[in-house]
């Protein structure tokens, strides 16, 4: 089960603002290819929530589809106006989305819990050790963000 919990981002043209109604069910930086080149930097950090648990309040989102490192398609959605990369869905996780941090108001919503596609880093980049690493993309909800002891 999923905690409520609303935060909400926009892209940096502010057509497209979205609004979450529930805590991430999982919380990564992702360091395959795939993400590298959608990301233009180094990697993608994204927050993977139910897709019904994610509303569009402005704008429209266009996806570019691509073939993943493990041979799966994910789709990956951006604002056409100004290009701010926002989301992304897998064919891994039907039925799950994940939103990249650098578009939520509040970035301290985002804590990651694991590095998946570790290997792929660049050797110059300092990943934290504290967080565990993943060679491909385990099973992500086994990697949760609500620590709480229920
Ligand atoms: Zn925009
Ligand atoms: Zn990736």
């Amino acid at each position: 089960m999923s905690e409520k919990m609303d935060f909400n981002g926009a892209c940096a043209c502010g057509a497209i603002n979205y609004q979450c109604s529930e805590e991430p069910l999982a919380m990564f930086n992702c360091h395959c290819g795939q993400c590298q080149l959608a990301s233009g930097g180094t990697f993608v950090s994204a927050a993977l929530v139910k897709e019904s648990a994610l509303r569009i309040t402005s704008g429209k989102v266009k996806y570019f589809r691509s073939m993943g490192d493990a041979g799966r398609w994910t789709k990956r959605g951006f604002c056409e106006h100004c290009g701010t990369p926002m989301f992304a869905k897998g064919e891994i996780a039907p039925g799950l989305i994940s939103i990249k941090p650098g578009t939520l108001h509040d970035k301290a919503v985002f804590k990651p819990t694991i590095d998946t596609w570790a290997s792929s880093a660049p050797a110059w980049l300092h990943l934290d050790s504290g967080l565990p690493k993943a060679h491909k993309t385990p099973n992500l909800l086994n990697y949760k963000t609500n620590t709480k002891v229920s």
